[in-house]
């Protein structure tokens, strides 16, 4: 968490408020490309590796969803921002171990990386328990390494149906991350498709989280209705983290 340290709050602000409208304006190009209304795409800024005060200042400059992929990080960075207001969204992006689910739900109210049976009954039980609703996305693997997370494109509908079957969980929709060594315009080809057999199991299950600041233009001409953006709004992070 060190990359902003040596900034003022001041220049922080003025950092991320430059960031944000150049962000704003490469939405805005992709949509207009794609012939989409830029109000048809939530940016989920995803604040890993950066501090509380970084939260603060998007929620100040009008970000209201925010992003994480570990709940060691984000369960204390959540509970530090509790106050700044309760349209403050905390999206949950990265892999998921049923042990953290407990804790998850506490903060989240969107995880986009529902892979398999065993998480969503998990991710519902502990919902229920917690009293809270929580919309999942269902991870699907654009690869065909099974490391990275997600489930593949045929096994999706049974995920979908799981959570849809699920007091406590709402299915929202499909995530993807474009894998390496392929454009991501030919990765994220086959999300429309899949996205529309996620709707068949709810209509209203619209979501579809894709595109990352390198390739948020090849993910809103797929189809997307989220954008997880970090490095292009916030800088660069250890590359060790992700
Ligand atoms: C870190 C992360 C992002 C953001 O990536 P950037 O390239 O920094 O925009 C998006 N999605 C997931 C799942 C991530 O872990």
């Amino acid at each position: 968490m060190g990359v902003t340290k040596t900034a003022t709050p001041a220049g922080r602000r003025a950092e991320l408020s430059a960031n944000l409208a150049a962000l704003t304006e490469r939405i805005a190009a992709a949509c207009a490309a794609a012939g989409r209304a830029p109000g048809e795409v939530t940016l989920v800024a995803i604040t890993k590796t950066f501090p509380a005060s970084d939260v603060r200042l998007l929620y100040e400059l009008g970000v209201r969803d925010v992003g994480e992929n570990r709940d060691q990080e984000a369960a204390p960075k959540a509970a530090e921002c509790a106050g700044l207001g309760p349209d403050l969204t905390w999206h949950f992006v990265g892999q998921l171990q049923t042990n953290k689910c407990a804790s998850v739900v506490r903060y989240a109210s969107v995880v986009h990386s529902v892979d398999r049976l065993r998480l969503v009954h998990a991710l519902a039980g502990h919902a229920r328990k917690a009293s809270r609703v929580i919309t999942c996305l269902v991870q699907v693997s654009l690869d065909t390494d099974p490391g990275r997370g997600g489930a593949a494109p045929a096994q999706v509908p049974e995920v979908a149906a799981a959570v849809a079957a699920e007091e406590g969980l709402l299915l929202g929709g499909v995530m993807a991350v474009a894998p390496l060594g392929i454009p991501a315009s030919e990765a994220f080809a086959p999300l429309p498709e899949i996205a529309a057999m996620v709707r068949e199991i709810r209509p209203e299950a619209v979501m579809i989280s894709a595109g990352m600041s390198g390739d948020l233009e090849e993910g809103i001409a797929a189809g997307a209705t989220h954008v997880r953006v970090g490095t292009a709004l916030l800088g660069g992070r250890p590359a060790f983290v992700g």
